[in-house]
């Protein structure tokens, strides 16, 4: 029964001094490859949906990852979280919770501060009394193949209002922008590590870094050490699992027989082996 709560995670990287890592999975090959590297490395590990791979419920639902990723997580020894990311939307947060994620993310982002501050509180006080947990989203975390959006310092998260916004809605843990961004960098990203010190020493909520596929590990390792105690990698992760899909299926095209069965094992493969180097950042 290693099925625990985001925050369980996220206190036991604070004491260690380091991040939790958080990979978006997408169905049963990423999330159970997430699960089994965890197991054998001995790490903790969060498990996380994103609202846009469930835009076509062809693709995959809430409602069938939740209980997937449960009943996988159950199975092993080592904690193992749940977690829904980005969303703006409230009604989807309700759903998301109904179908058994017991950590959401409130992404207000995009909006002015105080109407950011008033929606999170709202999710918050929702989610609270449901026993489950919100990750908020200050300052802006934009997109990497637009430098403007990794240099636009006026998106940062300011250390004041950090202070100020977790105290008054009581999320869980905050999503910060601090140089990061998501998608593929075109250039390589430059972490304001002041900034983080001084988001951390304004407040004891911990830190979420963001946009983590293409930041050098050396400027993971100090942010690591400075308050960021969940660090989401979607991109390079679930590249790598496109990439050896369609390498496996194009090298067996002759033998399309054992194509959809067979590839699940050399795909978990190479998915695990990115995720043991991965998994070494965390130092818990
Ligand atoms: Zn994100």
């Amino acid at each position: 029964m290693a099925f625990v709560k985001v925050s369980d995670i996220l206190k036991m990287a604070d004491k260690a001094h380091t991040s939790a890592m958080a990979f978006n999975c997408v169905d049963f090959n990423t999330a159970h490859s997430v699960i089994m590297a965890a197991e054998k490395l001995q790490k903790p590990v969060i498990v996380m949906l994103y609202p846009g791979h469930c835009t076509d419920s062809r693709w995959t639902t809430p409602a069938a990852f939740a209980p997937m990723v449960i009943s996988e997580a159950n199975k092993v020894k080592v904690p193992v979280a749940l977690h829904m990311d980005h969303s703006s939307d409230f009604e989807y947060i309700k759903a998301a919770i109904d179908c058994g994620f017991t950590s959401v993310m409130y992404d207000g982002s995009m909006l002015p501060v105080e109407e950011n501050l008033k929606n999170t509180k709202m999710v918050v006080d929702y989610a609270h009394a449901k026993g489950v947990e919100v990750e908020a989203e200050l300052g802006w975390v934009g997109f990497a193949d637009n430098e403007k959006d990794q240099n636009n310092t006026d998106m940062y998260t300011s250390p004041e209002t950090a202070k100020r916004f977790c105290k008054e809605t009581g999320c869980d843990s905050v999503a910060v922008a601090i140089g990061s961004a998501h998608g593929y960098y075109n250039k390589t990203p430059k972490l304001d590590l002041d900034r983080l010190q001084q988001i951390n020493a304004a407040t004891d909520t911990p830190l979420v870094l963001h946009g983590g596929s293409g930041i050098p590990d050396d400027q993971l390792e100090k942010a690591f050490t400075m308050g960021i105690n969940k660090f989401n990698v979607g991109t390079e992760f679930l590249g790598l699992y496109f990439k050896t899909v369609v390498e496996y299926a194009e090298a067996n095209k002759h033998d399309p027989k054992h194509i959809i069965l067979d590839m699940a094992i050399p795909v978990q493969d190479a998915l695990m082996a990115y995720l043991h180097q991965k998994m070494q950042l965390s130092k818990m």
